[in-house]
């Protein structure tokens, strides 16, 4: 039952600490009296709702209403390509511990609030030339991709920290051992925290600095990356992830078929330019690594859509491992 609570859904979760919590979360449950287990759902329920709740425009700085559904991965450039009976395949990970696939129309497909009309409209010269050609449409994709992935991190952190004080006001309040309560329930909690803080807090400097770079015109920096290939595997997909080399930091990446191939778009924040430089060369210069490199990144977000007759045609093995390797992001 609490488990559901506890998702976080399109697939940022730390499965250990997650997996700890929701076993130290259903213990607290059975710990309490039942009317008062019966409230906490309740306010639990609350703050699941309140967290589908829209922001402001994505654009740092703007306080003006977002559209509501923008797309991170254009319908026309990119997902229109790949639609069969305008449909598409995405994971499924709303259900704890039985990660899926689902079936969702190109209308609803990768979007987010994203931004408000005037900050949208920058998107608007690529969009309509079907086609990404130039560093400044580079910068402006990167944005984007960057942009919900901000967003959807600040709105899971948000939403543990609304957990954090529900659960903390019951244990203050229950007649219970507060101390052994607090260091089961809340302490994994603050961990969880913490680490999406720092998480969010990296995705605004990628994301802030992809704007800045699109405002300035010029080429791409060295942070950003942009890369064609002849394969045209009908994926799109954009997301985040960490990397460890040499030193943690945090890449933004976005690639989608395009003209009969595939654009590959990857950014870091402007601090850890060399790190992501390094990456480039290691990665993208080897084709063996690049194709690979598409599997790893379905395994490290679950903001990926994919022709329905094509998945079903991959071997069952490799559908299942995949999708339970993204259930434990
Ligand atoms: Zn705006």
């Amino acid at each position: 039952m609490y488990e559901q609570f506890l998702n976080l859904g399109e697939g940022y979760t730390e499965e250990g600490l997650l997996l700890l919590y929701a076993a130290n979360l259903g213990g607290f449950f059975e710990a309490l009296e039942h009317s008062n287990a019966r409230s906490l759902r309740g306010k639990l329920i609350a703050a699941a709702h309140k967290r589908a709740a829209v922001g402001e425009c994505a654009y740092p700085g703007c306080e003006k209403d977002p559209i509501r559904r923008s797309h991170v991965i254009s319908k026309g450039l990119a997902l229109n390509s790949i639609v069969e009976d305008l449909n598409l395949l995405t994971p499924d990970l709303s259900e704890f511990g039985n990660p899926r696939i689902r079936e969702i129309n190109r209308k609803s497909a990768s979007t987010f609030p994203g931004y408000c009309t005037s900050h949208e409209a920058v998107f608007g010269d690529f969009e309509k030339a079907g086609v990404l050609n130039n560093a400044t449409d580079f910068k402006l994709q990167l944005m984007r991709s960057a942009a919900r992935e901000e967003w959807w991190v600040a709105r899971t952190h948000a939403y543990l920290l609304d957990l954090r004080s529900i659960l903390s006001g019951e244990i203050d309040t229950a007649p219970l051992d507060k101390g052994h309560w607090r260091e089961t329930v809340l302490r994994p909690l603050d961990g969880l925290c913490s680490s999406l803080a720092i998480r969010r807090e990296r995705l605004s400097s990628v994301h802030r600095d992809a704007a800045n770079a699109a405002s300035d015109g010029g080429s791409l920096p060295p942070w950003m990356h942009a890369v064609s290939t002849e394969e045209h595997i009908p994926i799109a997909l954009s997301g985040s992830t960490s990397l460890i080399h040499p030193e943690s930091y945090t890449l933004v990446f976005v690639s989608f078929p395009q003209a009969g191939g595939r654009l590959t778009l990857f950014a870091s924040s402007r601090d850890d330019g060399e790190l992501v430089k390094a990456y480039a060369e290691k990665y993208v210069t080897d084709p063996q690594l690049a194709s690979g490199l598409l599997t790893s990144w379905m395994t490290g977000t679950d903001h990926w859509f994919v022709r329905p007759s094509w998945w079903s045609a991959q071997s069952e093995v490799w559908r299942t491992s995949l999708l339970s390797e993204l259930g434990n992001l």
